[in-house]
C-alpha cells in the first residue's frame, strides 16, 4: 500500500533534523494531533551560499528512524546524490524527495534514478527551481523510468522578479498543467517554500485546496524561532492543527443535478466566448499580417513605440474601470503584441 497516495495527505516536520531532541519532540507534538501521515526532515541542507548549515548527514537520519520508532509515523529527508538513496534505504527511510535544485540538474536526476532502481522507496518530485514546465516532467519521466511506481510531484514555487508577496512564485499555471498532463499522479502543495513566512500558509494552502491538491507538505519546528533554516516559515505544531481547523478540502466531485445544470450551463457561456476569442485572434493576426505587407511595402520599422504606447495605456486605463487585474491585463495585451508582431516580421508581400 502506497504512502503517499492516500488521499488529504499531510507530510509535516522540520526544514532541517538539527538534533536528536528536535526531531522528537517535534514528532511527537504532531502526533499529538493525530494529523499527519508522514515526518519530513532534510538532513542534506542545499544552501545558496557556502557557510549555512549544511544538515547533520548521516546522524539526522538516526534520529528520524527514532522518532520513527517512537510515534510508528512514516519518515522521509531529501536526496541529491545516489549515497543520500543508499544511506535513507540503510536507515529505514519510507519516502525521499528530490529536491528543487536537484530537480533542475538533469544529470544529477538520472544519478538518483538509477539509483532508486528496484527500491521500495516512494518517491516526490519538487519542482525545479526555474519556471521550466519540461525540467519538472524530464526528472517525473527519469524517476518513472526506473521503475518506481510510487511517485507524487510537490509544488514548491519557482524563483522570480518583482514577486514580493512570496519566496518562491507559485506561477499556479505549471502545477495545474502538470496536473493535467499526469492525472493520476499525487500533486502536494508546499506552501512553507512558496510562501516563506508563517503567516501566508493559510492563503497558500487554501488555494491549493481549491485547485484539488492532493496533500500538503509543511514545515514545522517545535521551536522555529531557534531553527537554523527557514525559521520564519516554519509553524509549531499545535498552530499547524488550529491552521487545518480553519482550511477546507474540496470534494473532486459531486452528485447533485441541480448544482451540474446549472455549472454546465455556465461552462457552455465559457465555451462560446471562448470560441469567439479564437476568432478575434485569427482576424486579428490577419490584420497584423497586412499591416506587415504594408510597412514592408513603405520600408517602415514594425514597431511604432509611441503608438503602441498610447494604445496600451489607454487599453489599461479601460481594464482598470472594469476592475481587470492589472498584471493580467498587461500580460495578455504584451502578448498579443508580441505575436502581432512575429506575423508583421512574416509578412510576404
Ligand atoms: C526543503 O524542503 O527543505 C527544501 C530545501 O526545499 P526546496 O528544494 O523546495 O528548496
Ligand atoms: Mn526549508
Amino acid at each position: 500500500m502506497s504512502i503517499i497516495k492516500k488521499q488529504k495527505l499531510i507530510i509535516a516536520g522540520p526544514c532541517s533534523a538539527e538534533s536528536e531532541k528536535q526531531v522528537i519532540q517535534t514528532a511527537v507534538e504532531l502526533k499529538k494531533n493525530d494529523t499527519i501521515d508522514i515526518l519530513r526532515a532534510g538532513v542534506w541542507k542545499p544552501r545558496t551560499k557556502p557557510g549555512g548549515y549544511e544538515g547533520s548527514g548521516e546522524n539526522g537520519l538516526k534520529w528520524l528512524k527514532k522518532a520513527k520508532e517512537a510515534t510508528g509515523i512514516p519518515i522521509a529527508t531529501e536526496v541529491a546524490k545516489p549515497h543520500h538513496v543508499e544511506l535513507a534505504i540503510n536507515h529505514g527511510v519510507d519516502v525521499v524527495w528530490i529536491g528543487a535544485r536537484t530537480t533542475a540538474n538533469p544529470f544529477s536526476v538520472q544519478e538518483i534514478a538509477d539509483e532508486l532502481k528496484n527500491s521500495a522507496l516512494e518517491v516526490l518530485i519538487k519542482n525545479p527551481i526555474n519556471a521550466d514546465i519540461n525540467l519538472w516532467i524530464g526528472a517525473y519521466e527519469r524517476v518513472k523510468l526506473s521503475g518506481l511506481r510510487n511517485i507524487g510531484l510537490i509544488h514548491r514555487g519557482f524563483t522570480s522578479f518583482g514577486n514580493p508577496d512570496f519566496r518562491n512564485a507559485p506561477f499556479w499555471q505549471i502545477p495545474i498543467e502538470m496536473k493535467r498532463l499526469f492525472p493520476d499522479t499525487p500533486m502536494i502543495c508546499d506552501p512553507s517554500h512558496i510562501g516563506g513566512k508563517r503567516y501566508r500558509l493559510e492563503q497558500i494552502i487554501q488555494k491549493s485546496l481549491n485547485l484539488d491538491y492532493d496533500g500538503l507538505m509543511i514545515e514545522s519546528h517545535h521551536d522555529p524561532d531557534s531553527a537554523l533554516t527557514d525559521k520564519e516559515q516554519q509553524i509549531k505544531p499545535q498552530a499547524l492543527n488550529d491552521l487545518f481547523e480553519r482550511i477546507q478540502w474540496r470534494s473532486k466531485s459531486i452528485d447533485k443535478t441541480e448544482f451540474t445544470d446549472k455549472i454546465n450551463l455556465l461552462r457552455e457561456e465559457l465555451k462560446e466566448l471562448d470560441d469567439e476569442l479564437l476568432s478575434i485572434f485569427f482576424a486579428r493576426m490577419k490584420i497584423s499580417n497586412n499591416i506587415g505587407k504594408l510597412k514592408k511595402e513603405n520600408n517602415l520599422a514594425i514597431l511604432q513605440t509611441k503608438y503602441w504606447d498610447e494604445r496600451l495605456k489607454y487599453l489599461m486605463a479601460i481594464g482598470k474601470k472594469n476592475n481587470l487585474d492589472e498584471q493580467f491585463l498587461k500580460t495578455v495585451l504584451e502578448t498579443i503584441h508580441l505575436e502581432s508582431i512575429r506575423f508583421q516580421n512574416d509578412a510576404k508581400i
